[in-house]
C-alpha cells in the first residue's frame, strides 16, 4: 500500500525549509524590535468563533472551512485564519489588562478547503501580527512600515503597498447603497456568486476574481467618496504618517476585506510577478471584534503574510546546509567508540559532526564524507588509538594538521581554519 499526503496538504522539504527558517528568523528579529511578543494558538477552535467573527456570507465560511463534529458532537473547525483565534485568546486571558498597545505575533498553519492550485494549498501558513488598544493612525502606518521592512529583510523585491480606508459602520451603509444602485442594471454581467453577493454583501463583488466581474465593476463608486468625517480624518492621518516614515504606497479603493470585522484602514502588499490577484500579505483595522468576543471596546490592527507565497519569491535558495564541519572515520570498533564520544563533545560546541555507523572500508567512509561535502575529515584507526593523535584533513584547502585525539584541540584547529 502506498500512502500519500492529503490533497492540497503538502510536505515541506529541505532545501525549501531553509527558506522558511530564514523568513521566520527575520520575522522574530524584527517583531522584537517593535515590541511584539509571540502567542501560540491552537489550530482547532469551536466553529462558533469563526461564524461570529468572519461572517456567514463570506467565501471562507460558506465553502472553505474544515468543519466537523468531534466525538462529543461539538462542531469544531481547523482555523482558516489567525485573527479570530487570537482575539478569542486575548479576551479569554484578559490580555487587554496589559498597557496598550498590546502587541502579539503568531506563525503557523491555517486550513481552507479550496480547490488546490499554484500558490493555494488547503494547509497553508501565515505569519501575523496584532496590535490592540490604539486608534491613532500613527500605529497603522507603523504596522505597514514594519511589514515592508520585514519583506525587505527577507529579500522580497518589488513589494507594492496598496492602502485604502473601507469606512466604518457610520459611512458604509451609504456606500453599500450606492454600489447596489450601480450594480442593479448590470447584474446580468456578473457571475452567480456575485449575483448572490448583490443581496447579501454587495461590497464583496468588488473582490471577485472572475474576469467578467472585474470588467463589470469598472466605474463603480469609490469608497473614498463615502467616508464620514472621522474616517476621512483617520485615513488622512495614515497617509501623513506613511509619508513621514518614507513608506511608498498607492491608494487602491478597490481593496475589499472578505472578513466583516475590518473597518477603516485596509492594506495589501502585492508582487506582480505572482499575478495581480495575489497579495503576499494583507491586513487592516478591526475595531469592534474584541467587543464582539465579550471583551471591552478596544480597536485593533494587524496583518498576515502568506508564507508559501513569500517562499516562491525567494530566489537562489541554498540549503544553508553546506556540509558537516567534521567527518570522523573509524577503522576499528575501539576507534568507533572513540569517534562516537568525540562527536558528542564536538556537537556540544556547535559543530556539525558525522561519524560512521558500520565497519565499512575507509574508501566507502571517505566516499560518504565527500557526498556530504564534509569540510574536515579525521581518520581514527589502530595507530591513532595507540598514539592518541590523528590528522585533521581540511578538504577545502587540502592542508593537514596533526592533533591530539581530544575534542578541545580538534575544536581549536577547526575553528581556527574556518
Ligand atoms: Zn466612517
Ligand atoms: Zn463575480
Amino acid at each position: 500500500m502506498k500512502f500519500k499526503a492529503l490533497k492540497g496538504i503538502q510536505d515541506i522539504l529541505p532545501p525549501e525549509t531553509s527558506g522558511w527558517q530564514r523568513i521566520e528568523a527575520a520575522a522574530r528579529e524584527i517583531f522584537k524590535t517593535y515590541g511584539f511578543r509571540e502567542i501560540r494558538l491552537p489550530v482547532i477552535e469551536s466553529t462558533e468563533i469563526f461564524l461570529r467573527s468572519i461572517g456567514e456570507t463570506t467565501d471562507i465560511v460558506e465553502k472553505e472551512m474544515y468543519t466537523f463534529t468531534d466525538k462529543a458532537d461539538r462542531s469544531v473547525t481547523l482555523r482558516p485564519e489567525g485573527t479570530a483565534p487570537f482575539v478569542r485568546a486575548f479576551v479569554e486571558h484578559h490580555l487587554f489588562n496589559e498597557p496598550p498597545p498590546q502587541k502579539f505575533y503568531y506563525m503557523g498553519p491555517m486550513f481552507r478547503y479550496e480547490r488546490p492550485q499554484a500558490g493555494r494549498q488547503r494547509q497553508f501558513h501565515q505569519i501575523g501580527v496584532e496590535a490592540l488598544g490604539v486608534e491613532d493612525p500613527k500605529i497603522d502606518a507603523e504596522i505597514i512600515s514594519l511589514l515592508l521592512l520585514l519583506l525587505e529583510k527577507i529579500g522580497i523585491k518589488d513589494a507594492q503597498c496598496e492602502v485604502t480606508s473601507i469606512g466604518c459602520v457610520q459611512c458604509r451603509p451609504a456606500f453599500r447603497a450606492a454600489l447596489k444602485d450601480f450594480f442593479k442594471d448590470r447584474l446580468g454581467l456578473f457571475c452567480d456568486d456575485c449575483k448572490r453577493r448583490y443581496e447579501l454583501n454587495p461590497l464583496r463583488i468588488l473582490d471577485c476574481k472572475v474576469e467578467a466581474c472585474i470588467n463589470g465593476r469598472q466605474g463603480a463608486p469609490s469608497v473614498i467618496d463615502f467616508l464620514c468625517g472621522d474616517c476621512t480624518e483617520h485615513f488622512n492621518g495614515v497617509q501623513y504618517y506613511l509619508k513621514l516614515l518614507s513608506v511608498p504606497y498607492t491608494v487602491n479603493p478597490g481593496l475589499v476585506r472578505g472578513l466583516d470585522y475590518y473597518m477603516r484602514t485596509a492594506f495589501e502588499i502585492k508582487n506582480y510577478s505572482l499575478g495581480a490577484q495575489n497579495a503576499v500579505a494583507a491586513g487592516g483595522r478591526y475595531n469592534g471584534l474584541v467587543e464582539e468576543f465579550g471583551g471591552p471596546k478596544i480597536p485593533g490592527i494587524g496583518f498576515a503574510i502568506g508564507v508559501e507565497r513569500i517562499v516562491t519569491l525567494l530566489t537562489g535558495l541554498s540549503d544553508g546546509h553546506e556540509g558537516p564541519d567534521v567527518f570522523l572515520c573509524s577503522l576499528s570498533s575501539e576507534a568507533g567508540e572513540k569517534t562516537a564520544v568525540l562527536a558528542g563533545q564536538l556537537r556540544l560546541e556547535g559543530l556539525w559532526v558525522e561519524i560512521s555507523y558500520d565497519k565499512s572500508s575507509l574508501r566507502s567512509q571517505m566516499r560518504r564524507a565527500d557526498r556530504l561535502r564534509a569540510k574536515n575529515v579525521i581518520v581514527v584507526g589502530e595507530d591513532e588509538m595507540k598514539s592518541q593523535t590523528a590528522v585533521i584533513k581540511n578538504m577545502q584547502d587540502k592542508t593537514e594538521i596533526s592533533a591530539a585525539l581530544d575534542a578541545g584541540e580538534i575544536l581549536r584547529i577547526i575553528r581556527g581554519s574556518k
